[in-house]
């Protein structure tokens, strides 16, 4: 088989943007690496799919050894139907350069229903479209098919036991859909073979596509072209904004007309980023830090949304506490201590991290923490889920105090914080160079931390599961450190 001109990704990807459908086949080496976060989102997507196929158990594989050449995949699919198969997985069919690899192909008499897995929790346009795609080609290379329908986990599934796994995901059929599309399929599919036999890169500029349905992973070349400091750089600007700007051949934030409608923080934003000069509101951090007193504690989750639920009583994706750091000063000059809590990647970590936190802030105190309405929620989760220290929790919720504040409501603002008010930016912003930056860590970011600890429950070598572990301790303590240095930065700078 000649190498295929389009696949159901392709598709999708052409119909976002001509010229990432053009760069994605001539010139891959201009993509953007994956981040880790991408690359989770992707593996994540692989094992729901592994996983739907017990729906229909004792199906033959016929994915490709190699994702370049489908041919193998095609011969297999081909024999495996003739010899009776009545499930195949990742049945492969390839009609006038377009290939299509359906998730979980069953047979229906004399027919075939196709069912396309997604580990989103509802269906979307793009899934119907992707899945009018697979539908296409499926029939032009002559298959009767009787339906066409999209697994999605059901968000309502409670794990009771073993995982049901026909109540954890839910079957809608697509059939109406995907063939009241098959016009625009066709002609959709007609227009992307032009594009891509033109041999010319089609002259699109950026915009709102470049992140609608999916983030493009051509931005890095695409985008060379906006400098530091723009107009996309304005936190909490709609991006239709950003986009009316830009088309006006406004870019630089100078460019920006004194008279444009920013909102007061957006206005801060711009004014200190063009001035390079910092924003400090002196008396409300005074108000703020009178309210901050000793003795503290410090105190920083970290959760992660398994997509399959792996312990009792949880629902896909519900957001599970696995880890915690705090630290304890009883005065400003008193020696800090630490406590620290993480699950072992195998067993539900909710129950043994509450019995520990709670007596650690057990002594009086106010608890600090970086964005109180995280925290706060999973503290009454935690409370929900295990009723008998509710009353302990509330207390311990009455003591939350929230450091984010001071930043989130532009009572302090450098232009380093480059609009932002997370503290992987407030810490470089006011201490240029701390003891321990997020950059040097292996796990550098929530999103990070939330996959490396979800890597634990499959992991068996020791060596790496304590390589993990102790990359996850030092993140989520720097967090709390973080806070630390911050306070004391804010003291010392006689804001108090
Ligand atoms: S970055 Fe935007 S303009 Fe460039 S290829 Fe991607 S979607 Fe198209």
């Amino acid at each position: 088989m000649a190498r295929h001109i389009l696949s159901k990704s392709t598709f999708i990807r052409g119909i976002q943007c001509h010229k990432s459908l053009f760069l994605n086949r001539y010139h891959k080496e201009l993509r953007d690496t994956l981040s880790p976060e991408q690359e989770a989102l992707f593996s994540r997507g692989t094992d729901v799919g592994i996983f739907a196929q017990q729906l229909f158990p004792g199906g033959v594989d016929a994915s490709p050894e190699n994702y370049y050449d489908f041919s193998p995949s095609l011969k297999k699919t081909k024999q495996l139907m003739s010899r009776g198969t009545d499930v195949i997985y990742e049945a492969a069919f390839h009609h006038d350069g377009l290939l299509a690899a359906i998730d979980i192909f069953v047979k229906d008499n004399t027919r075939w229903k196709i069912y396309e897995v997604k580990s989103a929790t509802s269906i979307s346009d793009t899934h119907i479209l992707d899945a009018s795609y697979q539908y296409y080609v499926a029939t032009q290379s002559g298959i009767a098919i009787s339906d066409i329908s999209l697994v999605h986990i059901n968000t309502e599934y409670v794990r009771h036991g073993p995982i049901d796994i026909a109540s954890l995901f839910t079957i809608v059929s697509v059939l109406k859909e995907a063939r009241e599309k098959q016009n625009f399929v066709r002609e959709t599919i007609f227009l992307l073979k032009t594009v891509l036999k033109n041999k010319s890169l089609p002259a699109i500029d950026i915009g709102e596509h470049c992140d609608s349905p999916y983030p493009c992973d051509f931005k890095g070349y695409c985008w060379q072209h906006i400098p530091e400091n723009s107009i996309f750089d304005i936190s909490g600007l709609y991006s239709k904004k950003k986009f009316e700007l830009y088309n006006k051949g406004i870019v630089a934030l100078q460019d920006i007309p004194d008279d444009y409608d920013l909102s007061p923080s957006q206005h801060i934003q711009v004014k200190c980023a063009l001035n390079n000069e910092k924003h400090i509101k002196n008396d409300e951090m005074k108000r703020f830090l009178q309210d901050i007193t000793y003795p503290l504690y410090f105190l920083d989750f970290e959760t992660f949304q398994p997509a399959i639920p792996l312990f009792e009583n949880t629902r896909p994706y519900q957001r599970i506490v696995f880890q915690y750091s705090l630290h304890y000063k009883e005065t400003e000059y008193a020696t800090l201590l630490h406590f620290e809590f993480l699950g072992d990647g195998k067993t539900d970590p909710r129950r043994p991290l509450i019995e520990k936190l709670l007596p650690d802030t057990k002594t009086p105190g106010a608890i600090l923490v970086y964005n109180k309405a995280f925290e706060c929620t999973i503290m009454k989760e935690l409370a929900e889920s295990f009723p008998e220290y509710s009353g302990e929790i509330t207390e311990r919720l009455s003591r939350i105090k929230d450091l984010m504040i001071p930043f989130q409501k532009k009572y302090y603002y450098t232009p380093e914080m480059k609009g932002s008010y997370s503290i992987k930016y407030v810490l470089p912003a006011l201490i240029p160079n701390p003891p321990e930056r997020y950059e040097d860590l292996e796990i550098c970011n929530g999103d990070i931390a939330m996959n490396a600890y979800e890597s634990l429950n499959t992991e068996s070598n020791p060596q790496k599961r304590e390589r993990t572990r102790h990359a996850l301790l030092r993140y989520c303590r720097l967090d709390t450190l973080a806070m630390i240095w911050i306070l004391e930065i804010m003291e010392k700078c006689g804001m108090k």
